[in-house]
């Protein structure tokens, strides 16, 4: 739904065509979303009481992290044909948005960056999650349109999943370690690692005879969805912490404080939604999503930013 608002959908019905979502579901998300304060509600006629979805600027503040999807998912998932073309309206080139660091605009990656504790630090031992014993349906992530950011979420979506490759980043690479770190029940630890190796995320290795024994490490390809995490750690920090991040990161490469931005790798200016306009590389027709317009596109954000 995040995604659909990006390409303009306000409407409920707009939603509902978009991704052919249940009414009773489509209505409960947008209510939690408008909650969550990604969606604002706003009155589309003075003689009606209908409203439609728009944005916030928290939910705005997503674009980046969806540009750093979807750039993982261009890479890794699209077989060589991304779903999309970007044209950057500030440069007026077709562009690929890159994770930078926002002090010396050098593209970041996962051994680059040292940690700290933040003013939020605080380990709190997991609780034991319920209801995650089955991984949610991800196949529900390939509704609608095709999308790499849906792709990269397939990998990451699944909390446990997520989890997992967010401890891998922190240096986790063995089967007890991961289990204490996440109070994860075995099976379910080895029901995901044995999909993320089978997704490519990881590689396992062995390191040790009788008995034999195996690590887990991330690939090329997992260390390459950094850029996205950190891009969603940097949202989180912002609108979720209360002014208390959790962690603090350095650039190596500059020695400053690591402040992530997508940026355009043409021009360098950082990305935003309203900065963007969209190729497709498919018929809307067969996927039975709308056409997008630039023009409509372009006339809706000046009423939004009106
Ligand atoms: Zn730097
Ligand atoms: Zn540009």
């Amino acid at each position: 739904m995040i995604r659909e608002a990006f390409f303009g959908a306000r409407r409920f019905e707009g939603f509902r065509a978009a991704l052919g979502i249940p009414r009773a579901t489509l209505t409960d998300r947008l209510a939690r979303l408008t909650r969550q304060g990604i969606f604002r509600q706003v009155r589309y006629s003075k003689s009606s009481s209908r409203v439609e979805y728009r944005l916030t600027e928290a939910g705005l503040e997503l674009y980046p992290s969806f540009m750093a999807m979807m750039q993982f998912g261009d890479r890794w998932l699209a077989g060589g044909r991304p779903p999309l073309r970007l044209i950057h309206v500030l440069c007026g080139k077709e562009c690929y948005p890159t994770v930078a660091c926002s002090a010396c605009h050098q593209r970041v990656s996962a051994t680059g960056v040292t940690y700290r504790n933040g003013p939020g630090a605080g380990y709190r031992a997991a609780r034991p999650m319920h209801r995650a014993r089955r991984s949610s349906d991800s196949t529900q992530y390939l509704r609608g349109r095709p999308s790499s950011v849906s792709r990269t979420l397939q990998i990451i979506g699944d909390r446990w999943s997520f989890l997992i490759i967010r401890e891998a980043f922190f240096g986790a690479r063995r089967f007890e370690r991961l289990q204490s770190e996440l109070n994860i029940a075995s099976n379910i630890l080895a029901d995901r690692l044995g999909r993320l190796v089978g997704q490519g995320v990881f590689e396992r290795r062995k390191y040790q005879d009788q008995p034999e024994r195996f690590e887990y490490r991330l690939t090329t390809m997992g260390m390459d969805l950094y850029g996205a995490l950190v891009t969603m750690m940097t949202w989180g920090d912002r609108w979720l912490s209360r002014g208390r991040p959790p962690l603090i990161l350095t650039h190596r490469d500059c020695g400053k404080d690591f402040v992530p931005t997508v940026e355009c790798d043409r021009c360098h200016q950082p990305i935003k939604a309203q900065d963007m306009q969209y190729r497709l590389n498919y018929a809307p027709a067969d996927f039975g999503v709308p056409e997008l317009s630039d023009r409509s596109k372009a006339i809706r954000e000046r009423q939004n930013r009106l």
